[in-house]
């Protein structure tokens, strides 16, 4: 990991890296990663002065998604890139000069550890957990393109059924591609056959390169079809309901590859 010699060290030893990859020789065409995998927080930055039921919050991660995450990779055979720690401490799926990659307010809660932070407290975050992340995904991408082995991007996420004083969100799942709409259509359509199953597209948000990181970057930066999933947290909060959207999801994404792979070049 690099840092600045300098600057504070985030992590103590016998903390959880920054970044995990699991199967990383994986052979699906697939390749799943999780920016909001988990709400841990380093513990020198003593939980961003927040209680431990806000951080057991959608503020803090994507509830469920990690969960989903490892079994749809492990159902398609597909590594996983998934995040240590909180999007509190570092949103990884913002680009740097986004105002809310270290969100001093997350769903009307104010975030005390993000407040007044140093211009060396932000570098740190950034070179100790958002760039080892990222470099990860990079060097995954790298060695399979190097190997001739094409690469299908599904960013993982999960969203909160109501914001605070917002509206109920009645989308099951929303999908969000990248520039290459195909496989965000293809992904859709397939979902779509089971009547009862609400779909989003562009929901609960479109993408963009100045709200977005992996889709962006990893999608569409090296040409690879890319799609945002979203499942609504209520649907993932147990076990059975994350085996659910994982089998769903495997089996739709399972049905949709040669004709996506037919497309790659
Ligand atoms: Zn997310």
């Amino acid at each position: 990991m690099s840092h600045d010699p300098d600057g504070p060290l985030l992590l103590e030893p016998d903390e959880p890296p920054a970044v995990t990859v699991t199967d990383a020789d994986g052979r699906s065409p697939f390749v799943v990663t999780c920016d909001h995998a988990s709400n841990r927080v380093p513990r020198r930055l003593a939980g961003l002065g927040l209680s431990e039921a806000e951080r057991d919050r959608h503020i803090a991660w994507d509830i469920g998604a990690l969960a989903v995450a490892r079994r749809l990779a492990a159902r398609l055979g597909a590594p996983l890139v998934a995040a240590g720690y909180s999007r509190l401490v570092i949103d990884l799926n913002r680009p740097l000069a986004a105002r809310d990659l270290m969100a001093e307010i997350s769903d009307a809660t104010p975030v005390p550890g993000n407040h007044g932070l140093s211009p060396a407290d932000r570098q740190a975050r950034i070179d100790q957990l958002f760039r080892p992340y990222h470099a990860a995904i990079s060097a995954l991408l790298d060695r399979r393109a190097a190997a001739g082995r094409p690469s299908l991007l599904v960013c993982q996420h999960s969203f909160t059924p109501r914001l605070s004083g917002g509206a109920a969100r009645p989308w099951h799942i929303g999908l969000a591609p990248g520039r290459d709409r195909r496989f965000g259509e293809l992904l859709a359509a397939a979902l779509r056959r089971d009547p009862a199953l609400v779909v989003g597209w562009d929901e609960p948000y479109a993408i963009g390169p100045a709200s977005d990181y992996g889709v962006p970057v990893h999608g569409d930066g090296r040409g690879i079809p890319a799609v945002l999933i979203e499942i609504r947290q209520d649907g993932v909060a147990g076990d059975a309901g994350a085996a659910r959207w994982a089998d769903r999801l495997a089996g739709s994404l399972a049905a949709i590859a040669p004709a996506l792979l037919g497309d790659t070049p």
